[in-house]
């Protein structure tokens, strides 16, 4: 790969270029000699976490502003959240008052620049503070909370850098509320108020936890330690031992197929949020954070935990370390753009579930049904014509959880790069097993990346060892690990939307894909939104559908279907009373206007896709399907 000159700040309107060219951004910045963040929570109920930055001057400053900006999104999450329209209250003092003192300070005038950026003018202080409040009530992978409950945060969303020292050393210290405490992934012992990071970059891939009643659940691998930390607003069903001896078979797999990872200590911060509306799951280099809707008393939130464990912690090895280029570090002015993230979160996606497999949690029927399911989400996607898995990643920013004012066409025209890169990484792993008579296999080919990448590659930043790649670098290491080349694969598959070759790469475990086409008689090219208290509302439209022929939109009101009003559990029932080419009348309402229209019925072009045992499956295949699933 060939590496490019990197910019953290970006000129992207005309009021920021003639800011940084007034001396703020003069080249080599000096570093200053401390920049320390402090974080207290005085109001929980107010739902505002009060921030000051304390920054010490070099003796020779001559700039006269020092600038603060907060990031327009944050890793892991790509879709830009531009998390400063919750800032508030922004001022900026002259010097540093000693905690607990009380200082007579001199205010120093601030002016916001942008959307994201406040400058403070110093007027020769040789210290500043900088202070602001900042709103968070969502519990989340990427936002924070405050309440009476807790406080929970993800540092992108709550912790503005300063412009042109980002990469330098910063040290936090939190004031809790009495009786409060506090835990992350780099928490060293109990009690502890204050962390010194290398860079503002790492504080935050440091999610912080802070509340009276979290429980702590400890057991070592290998020599590493493992923590658990749970928060429950639901009841736990005594089911919290059982949960954590699961992580711990996670771990296991997991750390079987990479090796020891490069951390000492790891921390699991996982909620139970019980408000079924809050999930989540966020990896870091030394921590994850979960948050599932239910509690875990409920059978379906343990499994779905555990599924959600098994893919964050297999993000430690691929995104966190073995990154594409453009993750880390960031350039938080603008959205991120990346060709690697059907990797980065694809391949997790596949290795989440066969690790679940391999830990023994799921069997292989399991598995194989999961993997069905990820194909049929694709196959019957008509996105997955229209977009390649390479599109997709670089399309993040709408796609990942991105809220649209806009009226898009995403639901006909996008694919996910989890579910796509999900298939990708599995039909590619069965390839190089078959392919290289099972001599090697995509553990190999992840394992010779992450030497490559992060173990054995100079460090190309101040952020993290090691450097980021390319998808060519996948391309050139999977060619060389199974002896193999996959150029023809990478354009077709990855490149293009072609189909994956499934018939090939299942036929080495002696499996198969069968498809037949749905038994509903109908193609209407409808989906429909039911919500109890309204009639249903069409959601979209399929492109070249019936329904489209009829002029119907997202947003419709469907007042009847033939004749009768629609209910949720029905309403396909009534379709499939009706033959290909039949008309059925359908009303509708749309701006205060009622309009009839008439559905005619099209050919089905959905598929039920299956993975399945090959009747023909001889020792050989059957050997390599078991040397897949049990990793061995
Ligand atoms: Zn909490
Ligand atoms: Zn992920």
């Amino acid at each position: 790969m060939k590496e490019k000159p990197r910019r953290f700040l970006l000129c992207w309107c005309a009021l920021v270029l003639i800011f940084m060219t007034s001396g703020i951004s003069s080249g080599q910045e000096k570093p200053f000699p401390s920049i320390t963040y402090h974080l207290s929570m005085s109001r929980p109920v107010s739902h505002l976490f009060e921030v000051s930055v304390e920054v010490e001057l070099p003796g020779d400053f001559k700039d006269p502003s020092v600038s603060f900006q907060m990031p327009k999104w944050s890793p892991g999450r790509y879709a830009v959240f531009d998390f400063a329209k919750n800032v508030q209250e922004v001022r900026a003092l002259a010097g540093i008052c000693p905690a607990k003192a009380q200082c007579k300070m001199a205010p120093r005038p601030v002016r916001r620049v942008d959307d994201q950026t406040w400058s403070v003018a110093t007027l020769g202080s040789s210290s500043l503070t900088f202070a602001y409040k900042v709103f968070g009530n969502d519990l989340s992978g990427t936002f924070s909370q405050l309440d009476e409950r807790h406080a929970n945060y993800n540092g992108g969303s709550i912790y503005m850098y300063l412009v042109d020292h980002k990469p330098a050393p910063v040290k936090l210290v939190i004031d809790p509320p009495s009786g409060w405490k506090i835990i992350n992934g780099r928490t060293q012992r109990p009690g502890q108020t204050e962390w010194q990071f290398p860079n503002w970059d790492i504080m935050i891939d440091t999610p912080t936890e802070i509340a009276p009643d979290w429980t702590l659940d400890d057991f070592e691998v290998d020599g590493k330690k493992y923590h658990v930390m749970v928060h429950s607003f639901g009841a736990e069903g005594g089911k919290r031992p059982a949960l954590v001896k699961d992580i711990e078979k996670v771990v296991r797999a997991e750390t079987a197929m990479w090796g020891p990872p490069d951390f000492d200590e790891y921390t699991f911060l996982i909620h139970f949020a019980a408000d079924d509306e809050s999930g989540d799951g966020m990896e870091h280099l030394t921590s994850t954070q979960i948050i599932e809707p239910g509690a875990l008393s409920e059978t379906s939130v343990y499994d779905d935990t555990l599924d959600t464990v098994a893919h964050e912690f297999f993000h430690v090895w691929n995104v966190k370390r073995l990154r594409p280029y453009e993750l880390g570090p960031w350039d938080f002015t603008k959205p991120v753009s990346t060709r690697g993230l059907f990797v980065a979160e694809g391949f997790t996606n596949y290795y989440g579930h066969l690790m679940s497999r391999r830990a023994g949690l799921w069997d292989d029927a399991r598995f194989l049904r999961r993997e069905s399911r990820t194909i049929n989400g694709i196959e019957n996607d008509p996105g997955n014509h229209l977009m390649s898995a390479e599109e997709s990643s670089l399309s993040a920013p709408f796609l990942d959880d991105a809220p649209h004012a806009q009226k898009t066409n995403l639901a006909n025209t996008s694919i996910s790069y989890y579910p796509k890169g999900e298939l990708i990484a599995m039909v590619l792993d069965l390839l190089v097993r078959g392919r290289s008579n099972g001599k090697r296999s995509l553990d190999d080919v992840m394992r010779e990346m992450y030497d490559e990448f992060y173990l054995k590659s100079p460090s190309n930043s101040y952020y993290l060892h090691g450097r980021g790649y390319q998808p060519e670098d996948l391309l050139r290491v999977a060619s060389k690990v199974a002896g193999v080349d996959f150029e023809d694969f990478f354009n077709r598959c990855i490149r293009n939307t072609e189909t994956l070759p499934y018939d090939e790469a299942f036929a080495y475990v002696g499996l198969h894909v069968t498809k037949t086409a749905l038994k509903e008689a109908f193609n209407a090219g409808l989906v429909l939104q039911f919500d109890d208290s309204r009639v249903p509302v069409i959601e979209y439209v399929r492109n070249n559908s019936p329904a489209e022929d009829a002029g119907l939109q997202g947003g419709d009101e469907i007042v009847d279907l033939a004749g009768k009003p629609l209910k949720e559990s029905s309403w396909r029932a009534t379709l499939a009373r009706y033959k290909t080419g039949q008309s059925i009348p359908i009303t509708v309402k749309r701006n205060r206007r009622t309009i009839k229209a008439n559905l005619v019925l099209k050919e089905t072009e959905r598929f039920a896709l299956k993975i399945e045992e090959r009747t023909d499956a001889t020792a050989e295949p059957k050997a390599l399907r078991a040397a897949w699933l049990s990793g061995k």
